[in-house]
């Protein structure tokens, strides 16, 4: 389904926020083949290096490397058309693809991630590209947010997807992690703000760009019993 607004939109230039946004989704891999290859150079340097070692590190370059690739070649369909198209997604399986490219490296008893979305929750009207951006923002900074967490405190990551009254859907990411800082909430969404000494400081402008295209709002609550919840809507796809 083609959807005017978000055309409308990219011609105005959502779509260089998009390509930021991609910068940011291919950073993601790059780090990681530094670090995999940091640790064959310390390996291989090593007393007796062992050859399947080295075979396994390097087959982690490669798939983060086939990662990227894939990144670059859904931006470049889409650059070269120069169009949005918005399509019914599921957010239950788009959070869980995110999900599963997400934790597949995180150590199993580290983090609790679970997922509660409802059964009948209704499809949403969305460039499923976007969608999954968004949802990788939210949850890698969740997780990010949980890992620094006090020793001994729950490291915890609640999505959940509900129907709202008023025709949309709500998708939540809470976490059990530090908070965001209370007296910056709303610059949390500017671009280039970041707490994190890597941070780039766009995965939430980004996603604030494509939830707005979509005609959906995105903010964040404090949770009271410590933490940040990050919620965005979006309507719920017409028709049958
Ligand atoms: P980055 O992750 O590169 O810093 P983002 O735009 O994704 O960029 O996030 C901006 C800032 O918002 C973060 O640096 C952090 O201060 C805050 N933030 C985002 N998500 C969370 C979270 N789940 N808990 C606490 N703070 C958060």
């Amino acid at each position: 389904m083609y959807c005017a607004r978000l055309a409308n939109l990219s011609k105005q230039g959502a779509l260089g926020a998009l390509a930021t946004g991609i910068a940011h989704e291919v950073n993601q891999p790059l780090v990681a083949i530094k670090n995999y290859a940091r640790a064959a150079k310390r390996y291989a340097e090593g007393e007796s290096p062992d050859g399947s070692k080295l075979v396994e590190l390097i087959a982690e370059m490669e798939a983060e490397a086939n990662r990227a690739g894939v990144i670059i070649q859904k931006i470049r369909a889409l650059l070269r058309t120069g169009q949005v198209h918005a399509e019914r997604c599921s957010l239950s399986t788009v959070v869980r693809d995110v999900l599963r490219e997400l934790t597949a490296k995180m150590p199993a008893d580290r983090t609790r991630v679970s997922m509660k979305i409802e059964v009948d929750v209704p499809p949403v009207l969305a460039d499923p590209l976007q969608l999954q951006l968004v949802v990788a923002n939210l949850l890698r900074n969740a997780l990010e947010s949980v890992e620094f967490a006090p020793a001994g405190d729950a490291k915890r990551v609640t999505i959940s997807a509900r129907a709202t009254d008023d025709g949309e859907v709500e998708l939540s990411v809470a976490d059990t992690g530090a908070g965001a800082p209370v007296d910056a909430i709303e610059e949390l969404f500017a671009p280039l703000f970041s707490t994190k000494a890597s941070g780039m400081g766009m995965g939430l402008a980004v996603s604030r760009t494509i939830v707005e295209a979509h005609g959906g709002r995105i903010w964040c609550v404090p949770n009271p019993s410590g933490g940040a919840t990050f919620l965005f809507t979006l309507p719920v796809a017409g028709g049958a």
